[in-house]
């Protein structure tokens, strides 16, 4: 089996091939580094991603605060993240790099503001 995949680890975009040999390993070609390789092996076994959304912000400067998540989740848990995010609401001020959410989902990875809000009122 064999699938032809975009590396979306940098901005370069290498065209990588995924092979699955008879072994169960995987064979990556067209990558230009190794963490395409890993990108590639991982994009067939177990894929994941960053993920980049808003929650509510009482009392800041605009309702909403982007949020991230601290490093990639599995693909499958983006919609339930999605939907937890969703009824997450922080109070102003916030500084970016703050956790919003420790652990998501058990993931160990943590939901983080991506920019600073100060309160107003
Ligand atoms: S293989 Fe390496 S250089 Fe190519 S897109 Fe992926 S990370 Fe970037």
């Amino acid at each position: 089996m064999e699938k032809n995949i975009t590396c979306i680890v940098c901005p370069v975009g290498c065209r990588l091939t995924v092979k699955k040999n008879e072994d169960k390993t995987y064979t990556v070609t067209g990558n230009t580094c190794k963490r395409g390789e890993k990108y590639g092996v991982e994009e067939m076994t177990a894929p994941k991603r960053m993920v980049t959304s808003t929650v509510k912000i009482k009392d800041g400067a605009l309702r909403l605060v982007p949020v991230k998540t601290s490093d990639s989740i599995p693909k499958e848990l983006i919609f339930e993240l999605m939907e937890l995010l969703d009824d997450v609401e922080i109070e102003a001020p916030v500084m970016v790099g703050d956790i919003i959410v420790e652990n998501v989902l058990g993931t160990g990875i943590n939901i983080v503001a991506s920019r600073d809000m100060c309160k107003v009122s």
